[in-house]
């Protein structure tokens, strides 16, 4: 591209992977127009509020393993930032309850909510931000990209498009999409092949205080129903009052019950709690649910694959790409991917 300024890019997604895509294309000559699905920016980084209560029901924390992640949350999007104090206990399948393994130096949120990382990095861009566009179309026209949303608007041209939703997701666009290159077919192949965890996410409220030492337990055999169990609580600025539990089912429990209602999942997982913590946890104030069909991605995809396809303009970002299923991998891949895109046009 000759003349920078013409460079146009548009960003499929609004999770923490898309949304630092846009966040460092900032001040740059790169436009970035960014589409999410959803009404809001957040993605699997999600945070409900309900009676006064806080609570982030995808992702829990972020971690600081990756440095520039870590300087960009510490610095430029601080603002509420919160550590959890408390530990990360264990558990096994018999239900045993032992100290230890907390591996993470930070855990860190936001008072208002872990979304609140992707809304910040939004608002930190100078993107469009397109929500409740869902992309249906992708098409690659005489170098240029052009994209259609469920709703029925098209926009364009780009001269490249990040695709950042979870693999299988970016496999069907791609499949559907009016564009060849040689390793189309390989990489639609690949993505659509990326096994995922499915995870029942349940939220119950507590008028009481659950006096236990720690912020979490996992399970760590993977032989139990629950595969995590946390206090939101212990992030300050969440819960004003009593408790409140996010209960994330173990994903084959989870998968076996992918069509349920969320009411009968939260029957069935209430004596599991209660049998694990707590008899009282069996009755709940109120509780909520969010089922994640595609929660926690097993697996990458060859980055020789997503490389070879640099060339036409395409880019990706997201957990899958770091072949980690944290948040803080998701949006170092998005760092790097806008790294890239400013590099090919400045
Ligand atoms: C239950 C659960 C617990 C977790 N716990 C943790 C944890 O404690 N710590 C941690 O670090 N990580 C955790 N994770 C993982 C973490 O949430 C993810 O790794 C991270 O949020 C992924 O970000 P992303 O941007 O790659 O993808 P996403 O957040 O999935 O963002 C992709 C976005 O694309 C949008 N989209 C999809 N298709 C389209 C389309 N066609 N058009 C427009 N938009 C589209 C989606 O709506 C979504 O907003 C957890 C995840 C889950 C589900």
């Amino acid at each position: 591209m000759d003349n920078a300024s013409d460079a146009a890019i548009a960003v499929v997604g609004g999770g923490v992977s898309g949304t630092g895509v846009a966040a460092t294309l900032r001040d740059t000559a790169v436009e970035v127009t960014l589409f999410e699905r959803a009404g809001r920016v957040g993605g699997r980084t999600a945070t409900r509020t309900r009676n006064g209560a806080v609570y982030d029901y995808g992702a829990n924390y972020v971690k600081n393993d990756d440095e520039r992640v870590a300087d960009l949350l510490t610095s430029e999007v601080s603002e509420g930032l919160v550590d959890i104090d408390e530990p990360v206990w264990t558990f096994d399948a018999d239900g045993e309850i032992s100290e230890g393994r907390d591996a993470d130096d930070a855990k860190w949120t936001f008072e208002s909510g872990i979304e609140t990382l992707a809304g910040r990095l939004a608002d930190r861009s100078d993107a469009a931000v397109e929500t409740g566009a869902e992309v249906v179309g992708l098409a690659r026209e005489t170098d240029e990209w052009h994209v259609a949303t469920a709703d029925g608007r098209e926009f364009g041209p780009f001269d490249g498009v990040v695709l950042t939703p979870p693999a299988p997701q970016t496999g069907d666009l791609l499949a559907a999409a009016d564009w060849d290159h040689e390793q189309s077919g390989a990489l639609v192949e690949a993505l659509r092949d990326v096994p995922y965890r499915t995870i029942w996410s349940l939220a119950l409220s507590y008028t009481f205080d659950l006096d236990v030492p720690y912020y979490a337990l996992v399970n760590t055999d993977g032989d139990h129903e629950i595969g995590w169990l946390s206090r939101e609580a212990c992030k300050p600025g969440h819960v004003p009052d009593g408790d409140l539990l996010i209960v994330q089912m173990a994903p084959d429990w989870s998968a076996e019950r992918y069509d349920a209602d969320g009411e009968a999942v939260i029957e069935e997982a209430l004596p599991l709690v209660a049998d694990l913590l707590d008899d009282r946890l069996a009755d709940p104030e109120w509780a909520d649910h969010q089922r994640w069909g595609l929660a926690l991605p097993d697996d990458g995809v060859d980055t020789d694959l997503l490389d070879a396809v640099a060339e036409d303009g395409l880019w990706f970002a997201g957990d899958w790409v770091a072949g980690e299923a944290r948040a803080h991998a998701a949006l170092g891949t998005g760092l790097a991917a806008g790294d890239r895109i400013r590099e090919r046009f400045e």
